[in-house]
C-alpha cells in the first residue's frame, strides 16, 4: 500500500502530464476501435491532460490518391470519439491539419535525423511489402514516422499509448529528442544559467535536487533520479527552468524536448463476426453504431463452434467467437452458464448470443445518445474541432518559441 503522501504526488503528477494519440480518419468506427483504443482513451482522460487528433496528414502518406474521403471521414470518427465519451472540454481533440506546427517542427527535425534512422523503422518494409497496390515510395511516407515524432514532441507529451507493433515508432521519437537536445543544449552560459535555477528554488528544493543527482550521476541510484525527476515536474518553475534542470539532473545540457514514454495498451480481445481480427476490409465489423435490428440480425448469423452441427451436440467456447464476445461483455456468472451449457448442450446457440445481443445494444444505446446531438447538427462537430485546434495551436506554439531559438532563427513576427 502506498503512502497517502506519495499518491497524492503521483496523482498531482499525473494531472501535469499529457498524453497524445490520434487516428487515421477512416470514417464511421467499430467495436474493435472502441475496446482496443476509445474506451482507454476516455480512461486516460481522466488522469492526464489528453490531447486526440485526427491525423489527416497521415492518411494522406498512404492514400494521397483519395482525398474525396478525408472531410467526411473526419467528420464520421470525431462523432464515434463523442459517442463513447471523449469529452471535449476536458480533453483537446483536434486536427493535425488545422495547427500548421506540426509541419514545422517536422521540416526542422527533418533537419537533423538521420536518413537510416527512418529506412530501418521496421514498418517501412512491411508496410511497403504488404501495401503493394499503393505507391509508398514517396518521401512523405518515408518520413511519416518523424512526423509522428514531431506530433509528440510538440506538445512536450510524457505518454503515447501504444500497442506493442508501435514502441519502435515512440523509440524513435525518443531518440530525436535525445539527439535534438544534444546539438542544441548546451548553452554558452548553461552552467551560470543552473546556479540561477537552483538559487530561485527553496534551500530544502535546491538541496534535494543536488543530493539526487549526485546520487544518479555517481552511483547509478535510478531510484534517487525518478525521485528527483518527479520533483521537478512537480515545482512551480517557468518551462525553461524546467528544462535546464532537467538536462542537468541528467549529466547534459538543457532538455528543450521531452522524451516521452510509451503506454502499453492490450490489443482489442475483440474479434470480428468470423472470428478473424474485426477490420471494415474483411465485411466482419460491428459498427459503433449500427442500426439495432442489423445488429441484433448480424450476431444471430455468427458461426460457432463447427462440433456443434445439431442442437445436442457438445461445444467447446474456446473454438467459437461468440465466447470472445461473452468475455468482453458478460460478467462471471452469465460466462460460467455459457462454459457449462455449451460443453454439456444444456443450451443451444441461439440462447447463448442472447446476452451478447442484449449487452451490445446496451452499450451502442449509449453511443447513439451522446452522438445524436452530433448527428443532427453536424456544423456543432466542425466548431468543436475549431475551438480543440485553436487550443492545440497555442500548446504547439509554446513549444515552437523553444524549437526556433534552439536552433538560432528569429523569433516568430506578430
Ligand atoms: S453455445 Fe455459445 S459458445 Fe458454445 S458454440 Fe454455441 S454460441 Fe459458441
Amino acid at each position: 500500500m502506498q503512502h497517502p503522501e506519495h499518491q497524492n504526488r503521483l496523482a498531482a503528477s499525473h494531472a501535469s502530464q499529457s498524453v497524445l494519440s490520434g487516428m487515421r480518419p477512416t470514417g464511421a468506427l467499430h467495436l474493435g476501435h472502441y475496446h482496443g483504443a476509445l474506451a482507454n482513451w476516455v480512461k486516460l482522460q481522466e488522469r492526464y491532460q489528453s490531447y486526440f487528433f485526427v491525423a489527416d496528414w497521415h492518411a494522406l502518406t498512404t492514400h494521397y490518391e483519395s482525398p474525396e474521403v478525408i472531410q467526411k471521414n473526419i467528420r464520421e470518427m470525431v462523432i464515434d470519439w463523442l459517442a463513447a465519451g471523449i469529452d471535449p472540454e476536458r480533453s483537446v481533440l483536434f486536427v493535425q491539419s488545422q495547427v500548421p506546427q506540426h509541419a514545422e517542427l517536422h521540416l526542422l527535425l527533418s533537419m537533423c535525423t538521420p536518413l537510416s534512422w527512418l529506412e530501418r523503422v521496421p514498418t517501412y518494409k512491411d508496410q511497403q511489402a504488404n501495401l503493394s497496390d499503393k505507391d509508398l515510395a514517396t518521401y512523405g511516407f518515408l518520413g511519416y514516422p518523424l512526423l509522428q515524432a514531431a506530433d509528440i514532441l510538440i506538445y512536450a507529451a510524457s505518454w503515447v499509448p501504444v500497442g506493442e507493433d508501435q514502441v519502435p515508432h515512440v523509440e524513435l521519437t525518443r531518440e530525436v529528442a535525445r539527439r535534438f537536445n544534444h546539438l542544441f543544449g548546451r548553452e554558452a552560459d548553461f552552467e551560470q544559467n543552473i546556479g540561477q535555477c537552483l538559487a530561485a528554488l527553496s534551500d530544502f528544493e535546491g538541496e534535494a535536487l543536488k543530493q539526487a543527482r549526485t546520487a544518479w550521476l555517481e552511483s547509478g541510484d535510478l531510484a534517487a533520479r525518478d525521485a528527483a525527476r518527479l520533483r521537478l515536474q512537480q515545482l512551480a518553475i517557468e518551462p525553461a527552468q524546467r528544462q535546464r534542470l532537467a538536462g542537468w539532473l541528467e549529466g547534459g545540457g538543457r532538455q528543450w524536448l521531452l522524451e516521452p514514454q510509451p503506454l502499453l495498451t492490450q490489443a482489442s480481445r475483440l474479434p470480428g463476426l468470423d472470428g478473424r481480427k474485426m477490420s471494415k476490409s474483411y465485411a466482419n465489423a460491428i459498427a459503433m453504431r449500427d442500426d439495432p435490428a442489423q445488429l441484433e440480425s448480424k450476431i444471430r448469423k455468427m458461426p460457432t463452434d463447427p462440433a456443434r452441427i445439431r442442437r445436442h451436440d457438445p461445444g467447446d467456447p474456446e473454438r467459437c467467437p461468440v465466447w470472445d464476445l461473452h468475455k468482453v461483455y458478460c460478467d462471471q456468472q452469465t460466462q460460467h452458464w455459457v462454459q457449462a451449457g455449451c460443453k454439456s448442450a444444456a443450451i443451444g446457440c441461439i440462447d447463448c448470443k442472447k446476452p451478447v445481443i442484449e449487452a451490445v445494444l446496451q452499450e451502442q444505446a449509449l453511443f447513439h445518445q451522446r452522438a445524436e446531438p452530433f448527428v443532427k447538427q453536424p456544423q456543432r462537430v466542425d466548431d468543436m474541432l475549431h475551438e480543440g485546434s485553436k487550443r492545440a495551436s497555442q500548446a504547439a506554439e509554446q513549444t515552437m518559441v523553444q524549437v526556433r531559438e534552439a536552433m538560432g532563427l528569429l523569433p516568430r513576427w506578430s
